[in-house]
């Protein structure tokens, strides 16, 4: 896109500098033909605070002094082959603070001291003009994926306010927080990634896009490999992409799991066989160990002839105890990430640091045990699309925006007068309302339904609903099993995230998302099952009218629209 090509739209639209004073001689052809990260194509910079010292609506290039470290922390994005670009409001143009003459010369500067980058790209607007680009809303970050030949999903945006960072969100982009004296603790709270400094944003940003590639190419492809993920069906769903590299290395694959996620073990793409069986140190409710039927569990594990055993679990639990009885199985090479000692249980004992995405953790633990995501693949939740139940008759046209108020963990829920106000705004400005739970939330469900919407409470199973919600303009839930199939299917997800587990560990991954609730609300980090805070105050304090708007910024219109 170059700029005597966007006249048209210009106004509600960012406009586009290919690079600075070089406008339209950077175009995207010969950049797609760099070779694809398995997680990033490109990162973006916000300008203001982030890459130069923010001097308030600057026209001056001689006022231009980048932060400390970044011409060096860039030489690093481009020599590992990521596409760089800047994204930036200077709303100053709107207002006449400066001309685009001033502009384009303290980018040139810009480019001086820190390099080339492969696009720039600009708001000019300021609030009033309500444009779709001025971040929070996500146009610029839209824009610079396109300008860039990728996909915003492939994108991670380094910035250092809220804005920034929830303009990543709701284009589906990855945002990395590099908080100044200015930045708003809430903003902080709130961000599922902080860095110290911008060097330490590029350290993170290439160390994760290296960890999800196998240090040695895979050897011949593994027969068969046994893959594990017990817990629930969110597990299982944010485990999808590992074990779809683990089948691309292997000629079938077979998957344990709990009773809790065999649901969603059906739904997912790579795996040919599961078997289901409750793991008594990973269930949250467990029975008593029972030899008998350990032993029975060792049996049928020996029974699959499984050359590889990758053993995925979260932070909290431990892979060693199912290691012991898949060495008693005869399994010759087991790998699983474990911080205790191992000992001889484990082949390949990783290690990953706190904060990564529970996708990209499974994804660098196939990486380990030498599987990777092949090139036609992208590092996204998907469904069986064969496994997904067709929507049921009666529920009008797509478009329709799905909530769900509950969640198997009550910490996590929304507190259903707060949903039911939700449902009557969403009703109120328009959208067609899908009430969803399971058959234990039907209370809960018909309450909130009566505000506005249809009551689906307890009429589908987890296939049903993933036939449902892959026809919603977007799904307002919790972090809850859901979430991970909104995500799935590619939906837009209003998360009211409780922060009792790490947003960055648990928000919806790569896929348009705003998240509400109060970030810094006194059940942080605690993986509470119940809110031990009377009123449960993180959720409790959602206004409807900011679901109402967060559904404006994914660009889901009421009346039926996406
Ligand atoms: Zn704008």
């Amino acid at each position: 896109m170059r700029q005597d090509q966007e006249e048209p739209y210009q106004r509600r639209s960012a406009r586009v500098y290919a690079a600075a004073d070089r406008a339209g001689s950077a175009g995207s052809r010969h950049l797609t033909a760099r070779p694809r990260g398995v997680l990033y194509d490109a990162v973006l910079l916000d300008r203001d605070g982030t890459l130069i010292e923010d001097v308030p609506y600057n026209g001056d290039p001689e006022k231009v002094r980048p932060v400390p470290g970044a011409r060096a922390a860039l030489d690093r994005l481009r020599a590992a082959g990521l596409r760089l670009a800047v994204v930036t409001n200077q709303s100053g143009l709107a207002r006449g603070y400066f001309t685009g003459e001033q502009m384009r010369a303290v980018h040139a500067r810009v480019e001086e001291l820190l390099g080339r980058f492969d696009a720039w790209l600009v708001c000019p607007h300021d609030d009033e003009d309500r444009c779709d680009c001025r971040k929070p809303a996500p146009g610029l970050v839209h824009a610079a994926a396109r300008e860039l030949g990728t996909t915003a999903s492939r994108c991670v945006l380094v910035g250092d306010i809220g804005r920034d960072i929830a303009a990543a969100l709701a284009a589906g982009a990855t945002g990395v927080l590099v908080p100044t004296p200015v930045t708003r603790p809430e903003e902080v709270a709130a961000a599922g990634w902080t860095a110290g400094d911008l060097p330490a944003a590029v350290d993170e940003i290439l160390r994760r896009q290296q960890a999800v590639r196998p240090a040695t190419p895979p050897a011949e492809p593994v027969r068969t490999a046994l893959v594990v993920r017990s817990d629930s069906a969110g597990d299982v769903l944010v485990t999808g992409p590992a074990i779809r590299a683990v089948a691309a290395g292997a000629q079938r694959v077979v998957l344990l799991c709990g009773p809790r996620g065999r649901a969603a073990a059906e739904l997912l793409p790579g795996v040919d066989e599961i078997i289901e069986h409750p793991l008594p140190w990973i269930d949250s409710t467990p029975g008593p160990v029972d030899p008998e039927d350990m032993r029975g569990l060792i049996t049928r594990l020996g029974a699959v002839g499984a050359e590889q055993a990758v053993v995925f679990t979260s932070f909290h639990q431990s892979a060693l105890p199912l290691a012991l009885l898949l060495r008693m199985a005869g399994i010759g090479r087991i790998a699983a990430i474990s911080d205790d000692y191992p000992g001889s249980l484990l082949d390949v004992r990783h290690r990953v640091p706190v904060g990564v995405p529970e996708p990209e953790r499974a994804l660098s633990l196939a990486a380990a045990a030498g599987h990777r995501l092949p090139e036609d693949d992208e590092p996204v939740l998907r469904l069986r699309h064969d496994a997904v139940a067709a929507r049921p008759s009666g529920l009008g046209d797509p478009g329709y925006v799905v909530l769900h108020p509950g969640s198997a963990a009550s910490s996590r829920a929304c507190p259903p007068e707060v949903a039911t106000r939700i449902a009557g705004a969403l009703t109120a400005a328009g959208h067609r309302v899908l009430v969803t739970g399971g058959r234990d939330e039907r209370n809960v469900t018909a309450r909130v339904a009566a505000a506005g919407g249809v009551d689906l409470g307890g009429r589908t199973d987890l296939a049903g609903l993933a036939g449902i919600v892959a026809d919603a303009g977007a799904v307002v839930v919790g972090n809850t099993g859901p979430a991970h199939l909104a995500a799935a299917a590619g939906v837009p997800v209003v998360s009211l995230f409780a922060p009792t587990v790490p947003f960055g560990q648990w928000g919806p991954y790569r896929v348009p998302t705003v998240r509400l609730g109060d970030a810094a609300a006194p059940c942080r980090d605690t993986r509470a099952a119940s809110c031990p805070v009377p009123g449960h105050p993180c959720l409790s304090g959602v206004d409807p009218d900011e679901v109402v708007d967060a559904l404006r910024m994914l660009a889901v219109g009421g009346g039926g629209g996406r």
